[in-house]
C-alpha cells in the first residue's frame, strides 16, 4: 500500500512536471553591428585567446617580432576552417543568440549569408580610399537597395583622415540616401601597427578628425567603431557637440585587458551616452567569439538590466531606424 502510495505520488509529480515543461523561450534579441564576412583564408586562420592584448611588450629592429595573437590560454577560440563551416557556424549562432547582423566585406559571402538568413543580416558596403571604387560607382551601388549601410570605412588604414577631401563624395552619397556610416577611428595595429600596417598612424584615429566632415553633411548619421579607443575625452566632447554620433564597442571589447574595456565603457555610460553605444564584435573568423563578447556586457555590474538591453539592442534599433516589433 505504502508502495502504491509513493508511486501515485510520483507519478502525480511527474506528470506535474511534464504539464509544465513549455518549448524553451528564446533569449532576448541582440543586434551585433559590426562583423565582417570574409573568405576564410588557410594562411590568415589563427587560433585567438580573448583579451590577448594585456602585454604589448614592443620589440626591436634587429630582432624578429613575437606573434601578437597568443595562444597562451587554456581554451583559444577556434578559427572556421572552411567557408561553408563558417556559414554554418554564423548562421547557427544567430539562431541561437537570436542575433542579428550588420556585416560587410566580401560580397559573394555576405549575398551568401544573407540568402540563407535575411531577416538576420544587414548589408554593408565600405570605402576607405577613393582608390578602391568611383564617386558613381559607389553610389549605384549604395542606391541598389541590397546595403542599408556604409560600413566599414577605415581611412585610418591608407594614411588618410575621416575628413579628406578625396572622401567627401562618398559621404555625400551616404547623406543624400539617409545611409547611416560606420567609420574605424583609434584602435589598431595590435602594438606593432609600425610592422604590419605602414600606412596606419594613430594619430589620424582621433575622433576629434570627423569633425570637419560631419559639418560639410549635417544630416550625417554616423557611429565610430571601437568607440574611438583610447581617447575617451575626444570621443565624449565629439558626442557631447553632435547628436548624431554614436558608438560601437568592437573589437576591444575582446583583445584589451577586461580592467581596460570596463572602464571605458564605464566613462562613456557614466558621461550620459548609454543610449549611443552599440554592441558590436568585429567578427572575422572564430564562431564563438560572439559568445565572448556578450559576455563582456553581460558581466558588466555598474550595468543595469536596461542599460544592457540598451547597448545589446534598442540603441542599434533607434540608430539604423529598424522596427521594433519586428525582433522578438
Ligand atoms: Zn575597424
Amino acid at each position: 500500500m505504502k508502495f502504491c502510495i509513493l508511486l501515485l505520488v510520483s507519478l502525480l509529480v511527474m506528470g506535474s512536471t511534464l504539464a509544465q515543461t513549455t518549448p524553451p523561450k528564446r533569449p532576448l534579441p541582440i543586434i551585433d553591428v559590426h562583423v565582417h564576412a570574409m573568405k576564410v583564408n588557410p594562411s590568415f586562420s589563427l587560433e585567438m585567446c580573448p583579451w590577448f592584448l594585456r602585454d604589448m611588450p614592443g620589440g626591436d629592429p634587429n630582432q624578429q617580432m613575437r606573434a601578437f595573437l597568443n595562444t597562451e590560454c587554456v581554451d583559444p577560440l577556434q578559427p572556421a576552417k572552411s567557408d561553408a563551416e563558417m556559414e554554418a557556424a554564423v548562421l547557427a549562432t544567430m539562431e541561437r543568440l537570436n542575433m542579428t547582423i550588420v556585416a560587410y566585406g566580401d560580397p559573394t559571402i555576405l549575398r551568401r549569408w544573407k540568402k540563407a538568413a535575411p531577416n538576420r543580416v544587414i548589408p554593408g558596403i565600405g570605402i576607405s580610399s577613393p582608390n578602391e571604387m568611383t564617386v558613381k560607382a559607389f553610389t549605384d551601388s549604395l542606391s541598389s537597395g541590397f546595403y542599408q549601410v556604409m560600413g566599414e570605412v577605415a581611412p585610418q588604414y591608407q594614411g588618410l583622415s575621416p575628413s579628406d577631401p578625396s572622401l567627401d563624395g562618398y559621404f555625400a552619397a551616404a547623406e543624400k540616401l539617409n545611409i547611416p556610416v560606420g567609420i574605424h577611428m583609434g584602435t589598431g595595429g595590435n602594438g606593432m601597427a609600425n610592422l604590419t600596417q605602414i600606412k596606419y598612424r594613430a594619430s589620424l584615429g582621433r575622433p576629434f578628425l570627423l569633425e570637419d566632415m560631419l559639418a560639410k553633411h549635417p544630416k550625417l548619421k554616423i557611429w565610430v567603431m571601437h568607440a574611438g579607443y583610447p581617447m575617451i575625452d575626444e570621443m565624449i566632447a565629439l558626442m557631447g557637440s553632435n547628436a548624431y554620433v554614436y558608438v560601437d564597442l568592437a573589437g576591444f571589447i575582446w583583445s584589451y585587458p577586461q580592467a581596460e574595456i570596463h572602464a571605458y565603457l564605464k566613462r562613456l555610460v557614466q558621461a550620459g551616452f548609454g543610449k549611443r553605444i552599440l554592441y558590436g564584435t568585429d567578427f572575422m573568423m572564430w564562431p564563438k567569439l560572439f559568445e565572448t563578447s556578450i559576455s563582456v556586457i553581460e558581466n558588466a555590474d555598474y550595468l543595469s538590466f536596461d542599460q544592457k538591453r540598451d547597448i545589446l539592442f534598442n540603441n542599434a534599433v533607434r540608430f539604423f531606424r529598424l522596427d521594433a516589433s519586428k525582433f522578438n
